[in-house]
Order: C-alpha cells, then sequence, then structure tokens
C-alpha cells in the first residue's frame, strides 16, 4: 500500500468549500479519506457548533466509492476542549470513522489562532497549549493521530529554546499520546506556510524519546491545490531523524507502510 494523505478538508468542513472530485484525479490509484472539522463553540464562527452533516457525508462517499472502488474513507478532525468533551461524544455515537484526528485549536474563549491570543505572554500560552493538549490526549483514547503539535504558537516567533521550558509537560503530552497509540503528524501549513518547520525538527525527536514509533505527513489542505503539499520536503525530514516508515489507518486500524 501507498501512503496517503491524512489530512484534509472539503466543504463539510466550516472553512472550506472544496469538493472531491477536484481531489480524486491527484490521488491516482491511493485511497483518498476526508478529515472534516468538529469544533463545538467555535470562536472564529462566533461560537457556533460546526460539524459535518454525518448522514450527507457518509452518503456522498458511499455513492462515488461505486465509482472509485472504495477508495474514499471517511475521517474527522476533532477539535478537542475539556468543556466540550460530552458533546462530542454524543455526536460520535453511531457513527464509523477511518481515521480521527485529534486537535487543539481553542482555549474555550478564543481560538488559538486569533490575535486577542497575543494578550497572552509566549511563556502563559504554552503552559495553557499543552495542558490543553495532556487533557486531550488522556481523555481521547480512541483518536489515532495527535496533529499540528504547535498551533498554538503560530502567532509567536518560537524558538526551540522556548519549547525545551516546557519540555517536562510536552514529554508528558507525548507520553501519553504514545500509550494511547497515537501518531505524530507533520503537518504541511505548520511547517512551510507558518514558518515552524524548525519545532518538528525538535518534536520528532521528543515523541520518539517517549517511544512513539508512529508517522503521519498531512498537507492539511482546505483546496485541492494543497493536496499532498512539501511532502516530498516532509518525508526528507522523517528520512533525516531514521524514520523509515509511517502509519496509516483504515477502519481506524493502522498498517506501517514504507517511507515514498
Ligand atoms: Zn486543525
Ligand atoms: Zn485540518
Amino acid at each position: 500500500m501507498k501512503y496517503y494523505d491524512q489530512h484534509m478538508h472539503t466543504y463539510y468542513s466550516y472553512d472550506s468549500e472544496e469538493h472531491f472530485e477536484n481531489y480524486l484525479p491527484l490521488a491516482d490509484d491511493k485511497f483518498l479519506v476526508t478529515t472534516e472539522h468538529l469544533d463545538f463553540h467555535n470562536p472564529y464562527t462566533g461560537y457556533q457548533d460546526d460539524s459535518a452533516d454525518y448522514e450527507a457525508y457518509a452518503a456522498e462517499i458511499a455513492k462515488l466509492n461505486e465509482t472509485y472502488n472504495g477508495r474514499i474513507l471517511k475521517g474527522i478532525e476533532i477539535g478537542y476542549t475539556p468543556g466540550d468533551r460530552n458533546e462530542i461524544r454524543d455526536y460520535l455515537k453511531g457513527k464509523t470513522y477511518d481515521v480521527m484526528l485529534l486537535s487543539v485549536h481553542q482555549n474555550g474563549k478564543y481560538d488559538f489562532m486569533q490575535k486577542e491570543i497575543l494578550e497572552q505572554t509566549l511563556e502563559e500560552t504554552l503552559e495553557e497549549y499543552y495542558s490543553l493538549m495532556l487533557a486531550a490526549v488522556t481523555d481521547f483514547k480512541e483518536a489515532n493521530i495527535l496533529t499540528h503539535f504547535e498551533y498554538g504558537l503560530r502567532l509567536y516567533d518560537v524558538t526551540v529554546a522556548d519549547l525545551e521550558k516546557v519540555e517536562p509537560l510536552l514529554l508528558q503530552v507525548f507520553k501519553k499520546a504514545v500509550e494511547n497509540n497515537l501518531a505524530f503528524e507533520l503537518n504541511s501549513k505548520s511547517m512551510f506556510k507558518y514558518g515552524n518547520a524548525h519545532l518538528y525538527e525538535y518534536g520528532i525527536e521528543l515523541y520518539k524519546e517517549a517511544g512513539g514509533t508512529l508517522f503521519t505527513v498531512g498537507s492539511d489542505a482546505h483546496v485541492a491545490a494543497d493536496y499532498e503539499a512539501h511532502f516530498v520536503d516532509m518525508f526528507a525530514m522523517l528520512g533525516r531523524h531514521g524514520v523509515e516508515e509511517l502509519v496509516v489507518f483504515k477502519n481506524q486500524q493502522p498498517t506501517m507502510v514504507k517511507r515514498p
């Protein structure tokens, strides 16, 4: 099996208008999975509950799969907050996914990419963001991939030395992630749009130190033009860190595949 992009969005996500049909020609003979947003009380949309219409999503995929030989898989990106944990679980009841991403996007007041977050010092945000992430990985054992581990820091200029100041906390996050078989994602947007590739050099090693062996790369595409963006660079980075295999999920079951 070939590695395939495990992080992308279509119009089933609140912030994308893309359609499956535009991704499909790019995926040739590979599986294609979209990971649609689930963000309750989303500060970006005036504290709306943003979720995919699952019935419509599953039906459209089933229909397309008649033409595309079952190559299209179902996925979700869960935006976790401790306050939304029950609503998230209620939403997931009776729904099935091939891959479940676990993300921390907000702190209950602001999304970490809203400028209001800069009212906090970097030190405060580091402490808050990784405390929230620890809650997420501790609570949400059924997820498969821990996404964009530096999302909360994107508005700041962050050095590896800054991250090292919270290393004990971050190591705790990764140890819990490893315990729960959560893969570590290299996120194309984080690394090449927001310039945080250097933080991934550090994150990969710390996740390995925590015992982690499961890695994924994801484009986080919201338009088809970003499908598999910078995959060559991310595979090369993994190679420099001695990572020879990546993990893919189908029916939430992991399969190791050779690094392309
Ligand atoms: Zn995200
Ligand atoms: Zn995403």
